[in-house]
């Protein structure tokens, strides 16, 4: 049994047509059912569906074999380092759910000269180790205020001056009177593996990281 963790949404949406290409077909839409453990149409490959930032816990515990997270969970898993990612391979940027990481401020919110002036910033994420690291490598003196959701709502409260987070059409900012003041990276999603499962089911696997890399654009 080949066991892959993915999350509900934008991850799961555009995994499909690699699975696809993969002869892998899932049975059931995880956003109508309640059910966390999918069957596929490959009475040995199953999907369990997890939180987004649980993916890489999963897959170098050996909850899941293969699992597919974005950039941005992976780096910020790693730089939680609760052990080291070293269970963790990376064979694959599948190039899929494509966005960036980016520091926004109210509309009103002159970030510019609070950066001059070396004021501290107040900075909530669900990032904290990546919007840490980015400060510190600017110089700049922030004070970390962790979030697990709507961001984009800590400006405009008063709980902080700028937030951390992803950013793909700029809509919601927008629809948030937020402005994008910096890129900190570029993130698409990668499949990952567990180390010891590629050891011990090396051909299933590799011909699924085999099917996925060949369904992936050409650029
Ligand atoms: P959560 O479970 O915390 O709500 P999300 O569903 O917001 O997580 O995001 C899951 C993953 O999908 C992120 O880690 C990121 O890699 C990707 N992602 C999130 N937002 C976007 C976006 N606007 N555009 C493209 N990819 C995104
Ligand atoms: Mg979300």
């Amino acid at each position: 049994m080949i066991t892959l963790a993915l999350s509900k949404g934008r991850i799961f949406e555009e995994t499909l047509p690699l699975l696809a290409a993969a002869g892998i077909t899932v049975g059931e839409d995880p956003e109508k059912s309640r059910k966390l453990i999918l069957p596929t149409n490959q009475p040995d490959v199953r999907i369990v569906m997890v939180r987004a930032s649980d993916v890489p816990t999963y897959v170098e515990h050996g909850g899941a074999d293969l699992g597919v997270a974005g950039r941005d969970v992976l780096l910020e898993h790693a730089a939680g380092g609760v052990g080291a990612s070293s269970g963790l391979y990376q064979p694959l940027d599948l190039k899929i759910a494509r966005c960036r990481l980016s520091v926004a401020v109210r509309e009103d919110f002159d970030y510019a000269s609070a950066v001059r002036q070396g004021s501290r910033i107040r900075v909530a994420s669900k990032y904290v180790h990546l919007a840490r690291q980015h400060f510190a490598d600017k110089g700049v003196h922030v004070d970390l205020i962790k979030l697990y959701g709507s961001m984009e709502l800590a400006p405009l409260t008063g709980l902080a001056d700028a937030i951390v987070d992803l950013v793909s059409t700029g809509g919601t900012l927008r629809a948030n009177h937020l402005r994008e003041v910096e890129k900190i990276m570029d993130v698409s999603s990668r499949l990952v593996v567990n180390a010891a499962a590629l050891k011990l089911q090396r051909e299933p696997i590799r011909r699924l990281i085999e099917a996925f890399a060949s369904a992936l654009p050409q650029d």
